[in-house]
């Protein structure tokens, strides 16, 4: 897991696509994110593109024009494929070699440009699908902050279970209810019992929030009774997604004891279209968090030291806000928190080590989830939940309205990115979605 850094990475490179060459944009040629997608004009089936400014390539048409026959049949039908499964399936290397050929391909003297530019079609033009067939979907709870913050609300004299810094803590989610950006979100029914109610009612969620998390597909590869060492972790993560986990705090606070989440979680999870594969994050890898004096070290088979080393990743996320009456009054979605994924307590590495240390069989396709990423400040908070705590401190939209949790009408906005000096920006896109009555 050394900074696998090669000429895909290189900061001057360019691509003919002059959209792609604009400062700030999140697709440059150094990123070169797999999606699914359709054009809304043709009836096609679905297929694997790659975003790269404000086009979409192709692969499925790039593979039938040739221009992946010297990666072998193997690539090349899985580029055919209607979701990345199979590409998944064949690992980071095959990932990694697309990737190459695509950077040719895009550069600004590439060659075949004109086969080329028969498989762009402008983003705007696409329905961007689901990109993996998620098999199942694991939410883990990685940031210290969040968890010592929502654990102070609920048990302030003991916020931080003793557990949290020897496990890395997590749940089964529901892969059924992932749904892509842009998918409309209906409000939860469920039970639901005040503070002071002696009984519970069945009603619509009044506490709806969004969790901002970052996903990771895995490539999986582990049989049923076989571990995944630490030092392989990183080859079992294929690349990196937005993933809002949304979540109806009243039905949650209700029914959580003893077994943990359940329906207030599971009715939906979105995630955002394109998958920034980890060979695209490579220059942005820092240390794993770093454990204050008198905090217990990892477990060994949590630990390597290449993990230690190089197992953050630094992604700056940011969650907007956008109601119904800012966007009536054409106003920008107001920016509510952001943070960083290098300040999880755990790796990606280490959540995927400690997932299959049972010898659970991780499969290609199955989605993790980080948790809520939080840091140590009030606009680092990452939910609602938190920043309001718990409604006591309401947020105000430039538009005066009042928010304690989620109103109908209300978009919910992900964005992030990796940005450093020598480095060219890596963009995630967007994760949305609309609140929808229930
Ligand atoms: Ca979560």
């Amino acid at each position: 897991m050394t900074r696998l850094v090669n000429r895909t990475h290189d900061a001057k490179a360019r691509s003919f696509i002059e959209s792609a060459n604009q400062p700030g944009g999140d697709f440059p040629i150094q990123n070169l994110p797999f999606g699914v997608f359709r054009r809304r004009a043709r009836q096609e089936a679905e297929r694997i593109g790659v975003a790269i400014g404000d086009q979409v390539v192709d692969l499925r048409r790039a593979a039938g024009h040739g221009l992946f026959s010297a990666l072998g049949s193997e690539i090349q039908s899985a580029l055919a494929a209607p979701v990345l499964n199979p590409l998944v399936a064949l690992g980071r290397p095959a990932a990694a070699a697309v990737r190459e050929r695509l950077f040719d391909l895009l550069a600004q003297d590439g060659p075949s440009r004109n086969n080329v530019v028969d498989c762009l079609a402008p983003a705007e033009s696409v329905e961007l699908l689901l990109p993996v067939a998620i098999g199942d979907y694991t939410d883990f709870y990685a940031s210290i902050h969040h968890a010592t913050n929502v654990g102070s609300m609920f048990r302030p004299e003991n916020p931080l279970l003793p557990n949290y810094k020897y496990v890395p803590i997590g749940y089964h989610g529901r892969a059924s209810s992932i749904v892509v950006s842009g998918t409309p979100i209906k409000r939860p029914m469920g039970q639901i019992k005040g503070d002071v109610a002696a009984d519970p009612v069945f009603g619509p969620s009044r506490s709806l929030d969004y969790e901002s998390e970052i996903g990771g597909y895995l490539v999986g590869g582990n049989r049923q009774g076989t571990e995944i060492p630490i030092a392989e972790a990183e080859s079992r993560i294929f690349g990196l997604c937005l993933l809002n986990d949304w979540s109806a705090r009243d039905i949650q606070a209700w029914e959580y004891q003893p077994l943990g989440p359940f329906l207030a979680k599971n009715f939906a999870t979105s995630v955002s279209p394109w998958v920034v594969t980890m060979e695209a994050l490579a220059p942005f890898r820092v240390p794993g968090f770093d454990r204050p004096a008198g905090d217990p070290a990892p477990l060994p088979y949590l630990f390597a030291e290449t993990d230690r080393r190089a197992g953050g990743i630094a992604v700056a996320t940011e969650v907007y806000l956008s109601s119904a009456r800012m966007r009536a009054e054409g106003m920008a979605p107001w920016r509510v928190s952001h943070a960083s994924l290098a300040s999880m307590y755990w790796t990606m590495a280490q959540l995927v080590t400690h997932h299959a240390s049972n010898g659970c069989n991780l499969r290609p396709g199955d989605l993790i989830g980080s948790g809520t990423i939080s840091g140590p400040e009030k606009e680092n908070r990452g939910c609602l939940l938190e920043l309001t705590w718990r409604g006591a401190e309401p947020v105000t939209l430039p538009t005066g309205e009042i928010r304690r949790f989620l109103a109908d009408g209300d978009e919910v906005i992900l964005r992030a990115a990796c940005e450093r000096a020598g480095a060219a920006r890596i963009g995630f896109g967007e994760c949305r979605g609309v609140v929808e009555p229930a």
